[in-house]
């Protein structure tokens, strides 16, 4: 069957969708990106695109600080998005990569007087953190200052960062690296927000931590306020407070809800996964697969059986 991507406006068969080698992004990581899951409900028959709209939202927010022009609205790449999926025909775990890119074949580190594309594809994708329960490692990479380059974005050239931390983690033998701020609080994982349990409640670096602020990390928020009753307490983080805490997950698109069992060779609470992460994956994973109806305006279905 022929994959198909969205390239230069229109859908093509994946290898005619081919960027030339002078793309200004290509040199320079001046390009936004999204990962978007769709989930497959196999009860239903049906794929469920999860939180579309605040990631197109994302990426409208992220073009202004890049000087990105989409061509786009947000309604329309939801639209696209459907459609994509639907051209793949894709019925199992999916995700997909939508990336707004400086596009000019021109030489030049700058942001003005460029072109710009939009391009999607779609791939099936199970789990990314192969694991039930992770292992990390604390990462000598840090995150960068927002004046540098604001992490709130997703700025392709800034996931060198992420790189340098996740090679790093892996070739220590963790799972997963977790990173600092400049200040040395914790900040996120490499793809992935990051939750301690202390006392029944959750806490999660804030927004000045120079994290990206996910959207798997308002689902599961949310789902802890209003589902569970717990509140989660957004602040500055110790490391020290990394060891201590009863319970630890990880939170991204990719990565869903990860728990962690480990850290630095540390593990813990008993070192089983606790209460308060197993009955928030379960409810997050319900969630995500269409299965809560209080929460189905969060899941876009492709092809509404
Ligand atoms: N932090 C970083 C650095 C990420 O790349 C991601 C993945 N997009 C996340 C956090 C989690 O964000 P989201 O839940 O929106 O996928």
């Amino acid at each position: 069957m022929t994959a198909y991507a969205f390239f230069q406006k229109k859908f093509v068969p994946m290898p005619e969708a081919k960027i030339g080698v002078m793309t200004q992004a290509l040199h320079y990581g001046t390009a936004l990106f999204e990962g978007i899951r769709g989930n497959w409900n196999a009860e239903k028959g049906e794929m469920y695109l999860f939180r579309l709209k605040e990631h197109y939202q994302r990426m409208h927010n992220g073009a202004k600080l890049l000087k990105i022009s989409l061509d786009y609205s947000v309604e329309e790449m939801t639209r696209l998005t459907v459609e994509l999926i639907r051209k793949n025909e894709l019925k199992e775990d999916s995700y997909v990569r939508p990336l707004a890119y400086k596009s000019t074949e021109q030489m030049g580190v700058r942001l003005h007087n460029l072109d710009d594309d939009f391009l999607m594809f779609a791939i099936p994708w199970g789990r990314y953190l192969d694991t039930d329960s992770c292992k990390c490692g604390v990462s000598s990479w840090r995150r960068p200052d927002d004046n540098t380059i604001p992490t709130s974005v997703k700025a392709t050239g800034m996931y060198i960062n992420n790189a340098l931390a996740k090679t790093e983690a892996i070739e220590n033998g963790y799972d997963e690296a977790i990173m600092l701020s400049p200040d040395g609080h914790v900040s996120e994982g490499s793809g992935e927000n990051i939750f301690l349990v202390i006392d029944g409640k959750l806490h999660t670096p804030a927004t000045y931590n120079n994290i990206l602020v996910g959207i798997t990390r308002d689902t599961v928020m949310q789902l802890a306020k209003h589902e569970l009753g717990i509140e989660t307490i957004e602040r500055p983080i110790d490391r020290a407070e990394l060891y201590s805490s009863q319970e630890c997950f990880l939170t991204g698109t990719a990565a869903h809800l990860t728990p962690v069992s480990e850290i630095d060779r540390r593990p813990l609470g008993d070192g089983q996964v606790g209460p308060v992460t197993t009955k928030l994956k379960k409810l997050y994973f319900d969630a995500i697969q269409g299965k809560l109806p209080k929460y189905m305006d969060w899941c876009t279905p492709v092809y509404k059986k």
